[in-house]
C-alpha cells in the first residue's frame, strides 16, 4: 500500500531512541530537544485572549497581516534583512514545515541539496520526499564542527541546487561566524545556489558569540530563504508557530504548497505570539539559566575519564566525544539508557560524521545535570 519513496525513508532514530526512553523508568533524559521552560506569561495571556475574543477562524494564507509587519520589524532590526510583508514573509505551522515548503518549492527530481552534517533529522527526509538527492558534507570536532570550503566545493556539481545549513546548529551548538557564512555565499554565488538558513536557536548563544543570517549579506538577498519560528527560543514548540522569508518569488512557490497542503498555520498561535519580541527579558533570563547549565554540563562532562566536549556556542546541546569508551554512538546510547539510566541521543542520527559522539541536551534542570553526570561518570566507570 504504501510508496516506494515513502518506505525507503527511515523512521527518525529520535524516535525510536524514544520509544526505548518510555519504557525506561527512573531515567534522566538529555534527549530532549525542547526548551523546559514555560511559554512566557505575556504570550500565555494573548493566545487566552485571542481565544476568549473568538479569533478562531482561518487567517490569509501568508498568516496575519499584523504579524508578518512584525516580523519584518525584527528581521530589519536584527538580522539586517529588509523584507515586505506583504509578500516576502509566510507564516507557517513551525520551521518544519518552512523548511519542507523551502525544499519542495526549489526542488526538481535529481537535484542535489547539499547539507552540513552533523545537521537536524528533517533535513535530508524532507530533500528525499521531494524526490532531490541529498549530499552530505561532514564536519569535524578538530574544526568545530565548522564545514570546510573545500568539502563544500568538492560536493558541488551542476546538479547542485541548494545548501542548507542551521546556525547555531543542532546537534553540536557550533555557531558560524561571519567570515564561515561569507566563504559559504562565495560559493553559493559562484555556483548560483540557494541557501536555506535555519536560525531558530538565533538568540540561544552564549560568551558574545553574535548571530548573523547569511541572507543579510552582499548578494545573497535573492538566493536565501531565512527560516526561523518561535518554538525554541520563545518556549513555544506546541504552538507549532514558524516562518519563512525569501524573495517575492520564492515566497509565492512556497505560499503555493502551503495553501493547498496547511491553508494556514494556527490563528491562536499566531495571535499569542503578535508581541513576542517585545518580551526580551524573559529571553534574556532563560538563556541566563541555559549558559549556566550548558558550563555545569560541559565542565562536568570534560571530567569524567575517556569523554571530551567542545564547548558549544549556542543552542540548548553538548555534543561530547565517546569514542575512548570503545562503543559506537548507538551502543553508547543504548547502554547508558539501560544501565546508567540517563537517556541521550546517538551522535549518527545527525549524520555519519555524528559517530563517535551522543547529544545531550542542557534544556533540564541544573540538579538533573549534576544526577546525570554523576550516573555518567559511573557508568564510564563499569564500561573501563
Ligand atoms: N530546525 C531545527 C534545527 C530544530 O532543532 C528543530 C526542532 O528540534 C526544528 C527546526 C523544528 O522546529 P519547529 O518546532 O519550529 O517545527
Amino acid at each position: 500500500m504504501i510508496s516506494k519513496r515513502v518506505s525507503e525513508i527511515p523512521f527518525s532514530g529520535i524516535r525510536r531512541f524514544f520509544e526505548l526512553v518510555q519504557k525506561s523508568k527512573d531515567i534522566i533524559s538529555l534527549g530532549v530537544g525542547e526548551p523546559d521552560f514555560p511559554t512566557p506569561e505575556p504570550i500565555k495571556d494573548s493566545g487566552i485572549r485571542a481565544i476568549e475574543n473568538d479569533y478562531t477562524s482561518y487567517t490569509s494564507n501568508y498568516g496575519l497581516l499584523e504579524l508578518r509587519i512584525e516580523i519584518a520589524k525584527k528581521l530589519k532590526k536584527k538580522n539586517n534583512i529588509d523584507r515586505n510583508p506583504e509578500n516576502e514573509i509566510l507564516i507557517t505551522v513551525g520551521v518544519s514545515e518552512a523548511l519542507d515548503l523551502a525544499v519542495r518549492a526549489i526542488t526538481d527530481p535529481g537535484d542535489e541539496i547539499l547539507v552540513l552534517e552533523p545537521c537536524y533529522v528533517s533535513y535530508k527526509p524532507s530533500v528525499w520526499f521531494s524526490y532531490g538527492n541529498p549530499i552530505e558534507v561532514p564536519s569535524t570536532e578538530e574544526n568545530e564542527f565548522i564545514p570546510q570550503m573545500e568539502d563544500i566545493e568538492k560536493r558541488t556539481t551542476k546538479r547542485t541546487k541548494a545548501i542548507i545549513l542551521c546556525s547555531p546548529n543542532n546537534p553540536t551548538g557550533t555557531v558560524l561566524r561571519k567570515r564561515n557564512l561569507e566563504e559559504i555565499a562565495d560559493i553559493a554565488i559562484e555556483n548560483d545556489l540557494i541557501v536555506i538558513s535555519d536560525e531558530i536557536y538565533e538568540d540561544l548563544i552564549y560568551d558574545n558569540e553574535k548571530h548573523y543570517s547569511i541572507g543579510s549579506l552582499n548578494g545573497m538577498e535573492d538566493r536565501t530563504i531565512t527560516l526561523n519560528g518561535f518554538s525554541k527560543v520563545y518556549s513555544m514548540t506546541g504552538w507549532r508557530l514558524g516562518y519563512a522569508t525569501a524573495n517575492s518569488e520564492i515566497i509565492e512557490a512556497m505560499m503555493k504548497v502551503h495553501q493547498y497542503t496547511m491553508l494556514c498555520a494556527p490563528s491562536i498561535a499566531q495571535y499569542a505570539a503578535l508581541d513576542a519580541f517585545k518580551h526580551e527579558k524573559y529571553i534574556n533570563e532563560m538563556v541566563r539559566q541555559y549558559d549556566k547549565r550548558r558550563r555545569l554540563l560541559v565542565k562536568g562532562l570534560n571530567s569524567i575519564d575517556g569523554i571530551s566536549c567542545v564547548m558549544p556556542k549556542g543552542a540548548f546541546y553538548a555534543f561530547p566525544n565517546i569514542k575512548e569508551s570503545g562503543l559506537n554512538s548507538e551502543e553508547f546510547a543504548e547502554r547508558l539508557l539501560r544501565d546508567g539510566k540517563v537517556a541521550v541521543v546517538p551522535g549518527n542520527t545527525f549524520g555519519e560524521c555524528g559517530e563517535g559522539y551522543i547529544r545531550c541536551s542542557y534544556s533540564v534542570s541544573r540538579d538533573d545535570i549534576s544526577e546525570a553526570l554523576r550516573r555518567i561518570e559511573e557508568f564510564m566507570r563499569k564500561i573501563k
